[in-house]
């Protein structure tokens, strides 16, 4: 029954990956996210099959099948990541209640991750979706103390806005706004591990990018990945890795 649940989580996971795709392409371009997919260059109207997660791509060789224009290797990149994503949290959470937080967390990262990496933008209306939803979640399954979530978000959106102050611009305010919605669902001392995940990553790609010639200074890079990357490591392993630098300080 396990490796039901394992594979049933995966194939969700990819089907919602390719709705992710739809609902951060369209939504900040204020398009509907009920008409049918087509094809960006042609208009050819995308069959069921050629909807199919993943596989319709890898069949496609990753092109439109009318134009044979390349299809972006963002969309099965976003389904597979958003598999193996909904997977882990199987694993990791079980079908408790707790599986309806991590899974809504994780939609709202996945959305945001498509907007970012494609318009470097993190839009109002998509966080202002998951607001409500994470304060009703937070209420159903509170964390301790009960305000923790108001601090949580508080910390967050300052946090953000030291580094939107520090960095003259290169965050964006978005990327505030995502702090204060997350630091509801992850209360003060996730949000704080997150910021500093978050920005040891994206200092790390950074440099690493600019060393290769692949980014010149000053130039933004899309913060959302490792905000998200940040936020699932610490929701799940806060205090293995607060252990951890503990007895690498004393
Ligand atoms: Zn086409």
């Amino acid at each position: 029954m396990e490796i039901f649940f394992i594979v049933l989580s995966f194939i969700l996971g990819c089907v919602f990956g390719s709705f992710f795709n739809v609902v951060g392409l369209r939504i900040p371009k204020e398009q509907s996210i009920l008409t049918p997919s087509c094809c960006p260059k042609c208009q050819h109207q995308l069959k069921s099959y050629e909807l199919i997660p993943i596989l319709s791509f890898l069949f496609q060789f990753g092109k439109c099948r009318s134009c044979k224009t390349n299809i972006s290797p963002l969309y099965p990149l976003i389904e597979f990541t958003t598999g193996l994503l909904f997977l882990f949290l199987y694993l990791k959470t079980g079908l408790q209640f707790e599986l309806i937080i991590t899974v809504t967390f994780a939609c709202l990262l996945i959305i945001i991750l498509v907007t970012d990496l494609s318009y470097m933008i993190i839009p109002n209306n998509i966080l202002l979706f998951f607001l409500p939803l994470f304060l009703f979640l937070r209420m159903m399954l509170p964390i301790e103390p009960w305000y923790d979530i108001f601090l949580g978000s508080l910390v967050g959106f300052l946090m953000l806005a030291f580094l939107i102050l520090l960095s003259k611009g290169a965050i964006g305010g978005g990327d505030m706004k995502l702090f204060a919605v997350l630091g509801i669902l992850l209360g003060t001392k996730k949000i704080i591990l997150t910021f500093i995940l978050a920005s040891l990553f994206g200092a790390l790609i950074g440099i690493l990018l600019i060393a290769l010639n692949r980014l010149k200074r000053k130039e933004a890079i899309p913060f959302a990945p490792f905000i998200g990357l940040g936020a699932i490591i610490s929701y799940f392993y806060e205090q293995e890795l607060v252990a951890f630098y503990l007895t690498m300080m004393f």
